[in-house]
């Protein structure tokens, strides 16, 4: 970074600070990752430059016979990779994506029916904050109290009575695996369209590690930046009949020109996601979630439904007298980045919680494997339960750190 060096120090400074941030962090947020030196690139290119509202040999603009090519790769190797009929790949973000699709398919007021935002959903699932929630007629399902699991018979019930226009299933903070074909039977038996949004699991789904929910869902989106470890972003996949209605949803819809250097990383990112590499990569994402996981029950932590089938763990905290703000905070302050969650049927609000959420997508792409996940799980333990004193704590995550450079 050369040039910004030399014009910007003042922003290049803060760009140090959080390089070194990441590097000496142990960064567990399930929802981050870190992408390829190959994605970085891409998205500090000169395709920023232009304009190219539309869609391939359909623009706006003159002068868009170049990145048309890059427009059309990212499609083709996103279909590949998720073996679907349409993709669009021009949605901003995650919440784009969603709202791409009520856009397409709702009138403000239509009902739907997403999973409760304090028990695992997204804020972009009718949480009455957002124009979700503010906009369409949202009724909610939620995990069993027991099992703290999803109940399709209970999910059966709400449809049933609600009769929702679309189903959304999908999950911000759900450490198990979710079953489309079952939530696609139920949108069937009510008439109602079926949107999955696969944003947390897309690297998951890409490897075939989870079930995809593309055979099943009418319509499926993503962010593309979580395990799927492409540039931030989204992105939607649907059936061919319906390819039409969503492209018109996104553009002129709900967006204006795309942002062709960050559709540019996604081919880059997708083109990683279609190699063998990848594969063994979410394997052992999957294999670390469960080491971390057997750690911290080993130090007697209650996870959320017991344990985890995908990339994230939800901690409840409260056996250890903490709330989720306080091990948060702590955490922090010794180098392990976390973020505090609601868990299913929280007595605290959601600005305390009682619990954290962590993954393993970013830990593992540094090159981590299960041995590291059980020094994580005791560094967790340590910190969380004063067992040593926090300057010898900060040492051994440095020291864990340094062992796992970043983009060396
Ligand atoms: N959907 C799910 C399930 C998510 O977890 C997230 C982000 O955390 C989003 C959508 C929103 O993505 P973005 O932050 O890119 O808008």
């Amino acid at each position: 970074l050369e040039s910004l060096k030399k014009t910007d120090p003042e922003v290049m400074s803060i760009i140090e600070e959080e390089i070194e941030r990441q590097n000496k962090h142990i960064e567990l947020i399930a929802s981050e990752n870190f992408v390829s030196k190959a994605v970085l690139e891409a998205m500090g290119s000169q395709l920023t430059n232009k304009y190219a509202e539309g869609y391939p040999s359909k623009r706006y603009y003159g002068g868009c016979e170049v990145v048309d090519k890059v427009e059309e790769l990212a499609i083709e190797r996103m279909k590949k990779l998720f073996n679907a009929e349409h993709a669009n790949v021009q949605p901003h973000s995650g919440s784009n994506a969603n709202l791409g699709v009520y856009f397409a398919l709702l009138k403000p007021g239509d009902k739907v029916l997403g999973m409760n935002l304090s028990q695992g959903g997204h804020l972009t699932h009718g949480s009455p904050v957002n124009i979700s929630g503010a906009y369409f007629n949202f009724a909610a399902y939620g995990v069993d109290k027991e099992t703290e699991r999803i109940n399709y018979e209970e999910v059966r019930e709400i449809a049933q009575k609600e009769k929702p226009k679309l189903i959304v299933a999908g999950a911000s903070a759900y450490p198990r695996e979710i079953d489309f074909k079952k939530f696609k039977e139920i949108a069937d038996e009510v008439g109602a369209y079926l949107m999955v949004d696969m944003a947390h699991i897309a690297g998951l789904v890409a490897a075939e590690l989870h079930q995809s929910p593309v055979p099943y869902a009418d319509f499926v989106t993503t962010t593309t930046h979580k395990t799927l470890r492409g540039p931030r972003a989204g992105a939607i996949l649907c059936k061919a009949e319906y390819a039409k209605l969503i492209d018109k949803a996104i553009f002129p819809g709900i967006q204006g020109g795309p942002l062709m250097h960050v559709i540019a990383a996604k081919a880059v990112a997708f083109g990683e996601a279609l190699q063998d590499s990848f594969k063994d990569y979410q394997a052992q994402v999957v294999k670390n979630a469960k080491a971390l996981a057997q750690g911290l029950i080993e130090k007697n932590y209650r996870l959320v439904s017991g344990g985890t089938d995908n990339h994230l763990i939800l901690i409840d905290v409260r056996n250890k007298n903490l709330n989720g703000k306080t091990a948060e905070k702590m955490l922090n302050d010794i180098g392990i980045a976390t973020n505090k969650n609601t868990i299913p049927f929280d007595p605290e609000s959601p600005f305390i919680t009682s619990g954290i959420r962590i993954g393993t997508a970013a830990m593992t792409t540094r090159g981590m494997k299960e041995s590291e996940m059980f020094e994580i799980a005791e560094l967790i333990s340590d910190t969380l339960e004063n067992k040593s004193d926090l300057d010898s704590i900060k040492k051994r995550v440095y020291e864990l750190c340094d062992k796992f450079p970043l983009y060396k």
